[in-house]
């Protein structure tokens, strides 16, 4: 499979007619197919960038080949592409199998083992290769990487959500809606994404009741456009 992963030529190949941009900014994206889902249509809000299209596309063909999800037309707004905003199963489903498609868990663990200890950099090296958001590919890097790594994502300083990997054994005591903590430097105006800082551990996790809590949390972060931060946390183990 060529890398990054030619979603409108699979899409093609599964039956879909035509890839095309919407006429309205209404919706991210819209699936029109037969009753039976043989043919279909997939459309995509074309002003976004080529990460969130390349996303779109890989969604509205998981409502086209999710052989359940018996409809003739998906109309997809922003939130529906949210893997943790979105208000049905059906939409979380098409975004789980996009993010499959788009980084297919084998592939993805290969390249990222070529690039060693977590990093922001790794991230947006992995993002470039596979075509897809910083966003996607910080959630996949801490859901497959093998480290243990958490990733918070903000805007202007309040937390949207958290992801965790199975190897970040302590829970983080921020959740959504709450602000970066105080003494964090995620919290500053910017900042350069390769340097790494090292917090008091109760800054970021919660009071331990199990394992042993480290001492320290490492942290990077990424400052975006428009108020957006993605924060890499890890610790030794
Ligand atoms: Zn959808």
């Amino acid at each position: 499979m060529p890398v990054p992963i030619p979603v409108e030529d699979l899409a093609r190949a599964a039956g879909i007619e035509e890839v095309k941009v919407l006429p309205s900014e209404q919706f991210e994206g819209a699936l029109i197919c037969d009753d039976v889902k043989s043919r279909g249509v997939i459309l995509y809000n074309g002003s976004r960038p080529r990460t969130r299209q390349r996303f779109t596309i890989a969604h509205e063909l998981g409502h086209f080949l999710l052989p359940w999800q018996r409809r003739t037309s998906f109309e997809c707004v922003s939130k529906d592409l949210n893997l943790t905003g979105a208000d049905t199963d059906w939409e979380v489903q098409a975004s789980r199998f996009a993010a499959e498609l788009l980084l297919p868990q084998r592939l993805f663990e290969q390249e990222l083992r070529k690039l060693g200890d977590p990093e922001l950099a790794n991230i947006v090296q992995l993002g470039d290769y596979f075509g897809t958001s910083i966003e996607y590919t910080a959630r996949r890097y801490v859901e497959v990487g093998g480290f243990a790594c958490a990733v918070v994502f903000s805007k202007d300083n309040q937390v949207r959500y958290t992801v965790r990997g199975e190897f970040f054994e302590h829970r983080l005591c921020v959740k959504k809606g709450d602000r970066l903590p105080t003494k964090s430097p995620s919290r500053a105006a910017t900042g350069d994404p390769e340097d790494w800082a090292s917090l008091d551990a109760h800054w970021w996790l919660q009071e331990a009741t199990g394992a042993q809590p480290p001492e320290e949390v490492y942290e990077q972060t990424l400052w975006q456009d428009n108020g957006y931060k993605v924060t890499l946390l890890t610790y030794d183990v």
